[in-house]
């Protein structure tokens, strides 16, 4: 009778095991790591009647100021609109414009609660316009073709020039 061969890996096998396995517990931890440094580190930023969550480095009195002057602007498009309860997550990136996931070069973004703009802020309005016309309109109009008539671009100028023109 044949005795069983010994049920242990060959010593080459295991290291090889070993290895593939160290391999992808790495790889898994690289990846989690990557994850996390891109998510955004919220804070709130508490104004009279709401709050919003903010992420980059932007100077709060400054995104006050500028939140304050975009609802005041659109006031006329949407009367009464506020952020009160609107859970709206605003990061501030740290550059004027950047390249979207289609790789176009936009110097603001805007889906579901959450918006983007450069660090001047010029952005702020046109992406809060967007934000009510989705979220208080139900209407997703990327390429403003009722901006003209509705006034939004309007507003936006407005909104632009009293921020060129804010302390
Ligand atoms: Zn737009």
């Amino acid at each position: 009778m044949l005795p069983a061969p010994p049920n242990i890996m060959h010593p080459g096998t295991l290291a090889i095991v070993i290895f593939v396995g160290v391999a992808i517990a790495a790889g898994v931890i690289s990846v989690a790591v990557r994850w996390l440094n891109a998510q955004p580190k919220w804070r709130t930023l508490t104004l009279p009647g709401f709050s919003v969550e903010v992420a980059g480095s932007v100077n709060d009195a400054q995104l006050s100021n500028a939140l304050l002057l975009a609802l005041e602007v659109l006031q006329p498009v949407w009367p009464g609109a506020s952020l009160k309860g609107a859970d709206l997550h605003i990061i501030v990136m740290d550059v004027e414009s950047w390249l979207n996931i289609a790789g176009i070069r936009v110097g603001g973004e805007q889906g579901g609660n959450r918006v983007r703009v450069g660090k001047n802020l010029s952005a702020l309005a046109h992406e809060l316009a967007h934000f009510f016309q989705q979220t208080r309109d139900d209407e997703i109009d990327a390429a403003h073709e009722s901006w003209m008539s509705r006034g939004i671009w309007r507003a936006d100028d407005v909104y632009r020039a009293a921020l060129r023109s804010s302390p």
